[in-house]
């Protein structure tokens, strides 16, 4: 039998958030495919559906905001997947990059530390036929250390610091993520561990809700 695709409604708008996405420099054709794939309208909140496929950043509740389509592609080809890594994400929030991942790794492990979230976003994950992923609700500046070592770690809150327990469960080779500084004004660090050395590279100003837990931020 021929699997049905995901979503037939707003398969025009989304073809043309591909578009968006490649006439602003995105290449990576598996990222592209995963954008293709993921139906964005499932993970916001339904009284903005229409603005689903804008490439814009929207509120999602709780206070968080589910990213703007084009920083996720951009971090996504920064990771440099090939469809069999493990990958945890820090902050599922809506689900949507989750949902991205789990088109573009083997596995995906994502903490978020609201629980309401957390429940929106698995059902949402469901709804978008997502398979190959596991969700934890609690605070992941611990990180996961159950299914640890990770190929890739996409940390989509920004911290003052980089946690040391994400480092720790990185694999030799992977690659880590995080928007690092003030509350306010970031940089989006890329950590490479070597065998013991981690090599970093600052790659672009950032602007990320804060992390907020045991090696993040405090609570307010
Ligand atoms: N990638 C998400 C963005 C969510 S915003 C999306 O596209 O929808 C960042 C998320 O990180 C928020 O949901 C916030 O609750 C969560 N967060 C903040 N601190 C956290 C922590 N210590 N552990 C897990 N999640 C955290």
């Amino acid at each position: 039998m021929v699997a049905r695709p995901v979503s037939h409604r707003f398969g025009g708008p989304r073809g043309r958030l591909v578009e968006a996405l490649q006439e602003k420099g995105i290449k990576d054709l598996a990222v592209l495919r995963a954008f293709n794939l993921t139906p964005r309208h499932l993970f916001i909140p339904p009284a903005i559906e229409h603005r689903a496929y804008e490439d814009s950043a929207l509120p999602i509740g709780n206070g968080q905001t589910i990213s703007q389509p084009s920083t996720h592609a951009r971090y996504l080809e920064l990771l440099h997947l090939t469809g069999s890594e493990r990958v945890l994400e820090i902050g599922t929030g809506s689900g949507y990059q989750t949902a991205l991942l789990s088109h573009l790794a083997g596995q995906v492990f994502s903490m978020e530390r609201v629980g309401a979230l957390l429940i929106r976003a698995r059902d949402a994950l469901r709804a978008a036929g997502a398979r190959n992923v596991s969700l934890l609700s609690g605070d992941g500046t611990l990180g996961w250390r159950d299914y640890a070592p990770y190929d890739a770690i996409l940390v989509t809150a920004s911290s003052p610091d980089i946690p040391a327990p994400l480092v720790e469960q990185l694999a030799d080779g992977g690659r880590l993520l995080i928007p690092v500084g003030g509350r306010n004004d970031q940089t989006l660090a890329l950590i490479v561990r070597c065998g013991k050395e981690l090599e970093r590279t600052d790659i672009a100003p950032a602007r990320f809700v804060p992390l907020v837990g045991t090696h993040g931020w405090p609570k307010e």
